[in-house]
C-alpha cells in the first residue's frame, strides 16, 4: 500500500521545518482542507470508523433536547435564543432533539438553530438532513460565529477531536513529544526541544517517573473559556459529553481508530480518526474562571438515567414487537453500562448562575 497523500505532505513539512508537535500533527491529520480526516469522509456508523451515542439510539438526542428545553423554560422562555451544536457530525443529535422538543410549547418558534462545523462535507450532510425534516438552520465554521444573546450549546464528542500537546519526562525535565522522521524516513515519535516549565505542571505530578507523559489541551481550554464567558454573561447553558477523565494525571491517551479498531496513530495519516481523552478538569476550571455555574462531570450512564432514559425506552418499546424491544434494550445497555459507554463518557454543563441543569442528580 502506497503512502497517503497526507503522508507525503507531512514528511515534506518535517524535512523543511523540523518535527511537529503532537498538536500540529493531530490538527493537520484531522483538518487539512484537502486530505484531513473529517474533511474527506463521513466516518460515522456501522460501515464507518466509529459509532457515537446519537448514532446508537434516537433516545440520546431526544433526552438532550428535553434537557435543553428544561433550561429554556427555567430561564423564562427567552425568544429568540440560539440553539447551537458544535461538531454535529451527521446532524443526528440535533434532528432527534428538535423532534422531541416539538411537544414543548413555544420552543421551536423561539429556537434559532446554528451548526458549528469545520468540515464542508459534513455540513452538507447536516444541511440535507435538517432541511428534509423541515428545519431552518444556519452554519458557522467556528465557535466565534455564535451570535450574542442567550444560547444553549451542545457538544457531543467535540472536545476529543481538539489537538493536545504531550510532554515526556526525561531526566527530570518535561520535554515536548513530537512527530519526526526515523532513519528509514518513516514518521516516528521523538523528543523535541520545547520544555514545559515546572510551574505549569500540577504539583502532584512534578515528581512523576521518567518516561511519563503529560497531556495539555490548550485548544480545548481556550474554547471552553470563550464559551463559558458568554454563558456566564448572556446565558443560557452548555452541555458537553465526551470520553475522558476528571482529574489531571499522567498517561498517553492519543489514539487512532479506523473501522472500529485501534490503529497506529502514525500509520496512514488522514485515514484514521485521531483523538485524545478529554480532561474534564480543564473544562471545569475554564468555566469556574469565567464565572459560569458548573455541573458535573458525571458519568454518561448516570446522566442519561437521571434524565429518564429507562422510562423513555419503555415508552418507545411499548407497542413494538419483541425483536424491536430487545434492540432498544441493547441500545440502553450500550449507552449506560459501565463496560460500554456508561462510565468512560462523562457529561459536564456550564450555566448562567441561577439555572440548574437537569440530570446531574441534585
Ligand atoms: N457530535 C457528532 C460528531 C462527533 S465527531 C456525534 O456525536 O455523532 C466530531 C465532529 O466535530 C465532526 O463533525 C467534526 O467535523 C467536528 N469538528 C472537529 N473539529 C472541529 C472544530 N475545531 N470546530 C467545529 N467542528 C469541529
Amino acid at each position: 500500500m502506497g503512502a497517503t497523500p497526507l503522508e507525503y505532505r507531512l514528511k515534506a513539512l518535517i524535512r523543511l521545518g523540523g518535527p511537529l508537535s503532537i498538536a500540529d500533527y493531530m490538527a493537520i491529520c484531522l483538518g487539512d482542507p484537502e486530505h484531513g480526516y473529517y474533511m474527506a469522509r463521513d466516518p460515522f456508523g456501522a460501515n464507518g470508523d466509529f459509532v457515537t451515542a446519537p448514532e446508537v439510539s434516537q433516545m440520546f438526542g431526544e433526552l438532550v433536547g428535553l434537557w435543553a428545553a428544561d433550561i429554556w423554560v427555567q430561564a423564562g422562555r427567552p425568544s429568540p435564543f440560539s440553539l447551537v451544536e458544535i461538531g454535529p457530525g451527521r446532524g443526528t443529535l440535533m434532528l432527534d432533539a428538535l423532534r422531541a422538543c416539538r411537544i414543548v410549547p413555544g420552543f421551536m418558534a423561539a429556537a434559532r438553530v446554528l451548526m458549528v462545523e469545520t468540515s464542508p462535507r459534513l455540513a452538507a450532510i447536516q444541511q440535507d438532513r435538517l432541511s428534509r425534516a423541515g428545519h431552518n438552520a444556519t452554519w458557522a465554521t467556528s465557535t466565534t460565529g455564535i451570535p450574542d444573546g442567550p444560547a444553549i450549546i451542545l457538544a457531543n464528542e467535540f472536545f476529543d477531536a481538539l489537538p493536545v500537546r504531550q510532554f515526556v519526562r526525561v531526566q527530570g525535565i518535561w520535554r515536548e513529544r513530537v512527530v519526526g522522521l526515523d532513519a528509514d524516513d518513516n514518521l516516528a515519535f521523538g523528543i523535541g526541544p520545547a520544555v514545559l516549565p515546572t510551574t505549569d505542571v500540577p504539583a502532584h505530578l512534578r515528581s512523576a517517573d521518567n518516561g511519563s507523559i503529560l497531556e495539555l489541551a490548550p485548544t480545548a481550554a481556550a474554547i471552553a473559556e470563550q464559551l463559558a464567558l458568554r454563558i456566564a454573561r448572556s446565558g443560557l447553558a452548555l452541555l458537553a459529553i465526551d470520553y475522558g477523565y476528571t482529574e489531571t494525571a499522567v498517561g498517553d491517551s492519543f489514539q487512532a481508530v479506523r473501522a472500529h479498531s485501534p490503529v497506529d496513530p502514525l500509520a496512514r495519516p488522514g485515514e484514521a480518526d485521531l483523538t485524545a481523552l478529554v480532561n474534564f478538569e480543564v473544562l471545569h476550571r475554564a468555566a469556574t474562571k469565567a464565572g459560569a455555574g458548573v455541573s458535573g462531570p458525571i458519568e454518561q450512564g448516570d446522566f442519561l438515567l437521571n434524565l429518564g432514559l429507562a422510562e423513555r425506552a419503555g415508552r418507545l418499546g411499548a407497542d413494538k414487537d419483541r425483536a424491536t424491544r430487545e434492540g432498544i434494550e441493547a441500545d440502553v445497555h450500550r449507552l449506560v453500562a459501565a463496560e460500554e459507554m456508561g462510565s468512560l463518557f462523562k457529561a459536564i454543563a456550564f450555566s448562567k448562575p441561577g439555572l440548574l441543569p437537569a440530570g446531574f442528580g441534585r
